[in-house]
């Protein structure tokens, strides 16, 4: 008999597939690790299980224990799947601009989330970060994880993602493209790989290069922290979990490119992805487009394109942004008028 023992013994050991329409005349393989196969959704579960067990073996958090992260996204799902099958609480301290759907995907799980007012200062008592340090503070054996500083989060791709990049591609691997929000995948993953490779002799691709994707106008690439609409990557701040010595290369995407591929991406390879993927595709095929056919870049695509739909895949949202150029199809709707 085949079968897992727990949802948690199918996070990680995710499949690469090779890209062949969006890549038009390039040489390298462009491969894709798709993230979203894990049962939470996202990459987010990889270091939800490394933060819970660490926490477990540092004895922060006992049985009974509460886990209280403000937190609305992936991380969320994957703390609450890790959380049940361990037996511990959940409460996520959530900001009010974020969509009931995403609260809803947390309460399915059996989490708690707390409301909080957006329009308040970051050091009103009723802010997302002071709500959730008075949760923490207040019930008995919670644990805050934070996934911007708690070193699990890299350690988690240092241990599953990157090895598992190199095993898979028989070392073949080149360039790794990777988007950065916390830090922890491009940090845990580029060291494994830089590591693993770093006496590899030239004629075989010498060391792997780890190239940063990154939403035009965050930090990271150089920017200001200025506004921008993809989600889950880019910083206005510089995270505990980046290490700015990894990345040999930032490259910023703008909005307008991520979302044009991430649509791409679904129509023409079949994979319906978020933004922060089609980002980094953006960046990757920048980066291959001067290399040659012995070049294996590989790409991280965090999640799922389902939690986009009411936007990067819905023209009218596209377009009241500027993000659809005329030569778009129009919706079913406008067809039918
Ligand atoms: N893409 C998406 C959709 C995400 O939710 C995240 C996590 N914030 C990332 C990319 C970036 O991952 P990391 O936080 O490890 O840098």
């Amino acid at each position: 008999m085949k079968y897992a023992q727990s949802v948690l013994d199918l996070i990680g050991h995710t499949p690469l597939i090779k890209l062949n329409h969006v890549t038009g005349d390039i040489k390298a393989t462009v491969l894709v690790k798709l993230e979203y196969v894990n049962p939470g959704g996202s990459i987010k579960d990889r270091i939800a299980v490394k933060m819970i067990e660490q926490a477990e073996r540092d004895g922060k958090l006992k049985p009974g224990g509460t886990i209280v992260e403000p937190t609305s996204g992936n991380t969320g799902v994957g703390l609450a799947l890790v959380a049940q099958q361990k037996g511990y609480k959940c409460i996520f301290v959530v900001p009010d601009k974020v969509g009931e759907d995403k609260r809803a995907v947390l309460q399915a799980y059996g989490a708690e989330v707390v409301v909080t007012p957006t329009s308040v200062a970051p050091d009103s008592p009723q802010s997302y970060y002071s709500v959730s340090d008075r949760l923490v503070s207040e019930i008995p054996g919670a644990y805050k994880p934070d996934q911007f500083s708690n070193p699990a989060a890299p350690g988690s791709h240092y241990e599953t993602t990157g090895p598992e990049i190199w095993n898979d591609t028989d070392g073949k691997v080149t360039h790794v493209v990777i988007g950065a929000g916390t830090g922890g995948t491009i940090t845990g993953t580029g060291r494994y790989l830089k590591e693993v490779s770093a006496n590899r002799p030239e004629s075989d691709g010498g060391r792997v290069k780890v190239i940063g994707a990154d939403p035009a106008g965050s930090v990271y690439s150089g920017g200001t922290g200025r506004p921008y609409f993809v989600e889950g990557v880019g910083e206005d701040m510089w995270p505990a979990n980046y290490d700015k010595t990894v990345p040999d290369n930032v490259i910023a995407v703008s909005d307008a490119d991520s979302f044009e591929m991430t649509r791409r991406l679904a129509r023409e390879e079949g994979l319906l992805v978020g933004g922060s993927s089609g980002m980094a595709v953006v960046a990757a095929l920048e980066v291959a487009k001067d290399l040659g056919e012995e070049a294996v870049v590989v790409v991280i695509l965090p999640d799922s394109g389902r939690g986009y739909l009411a936007k990067i895949f819905n023209d009218k949202w596209m377009r009241s942004y500027g993000f659809l150029s005329g030569g778009e199809e129009a919706s079913v709707g406008e067809v039918l008028k």
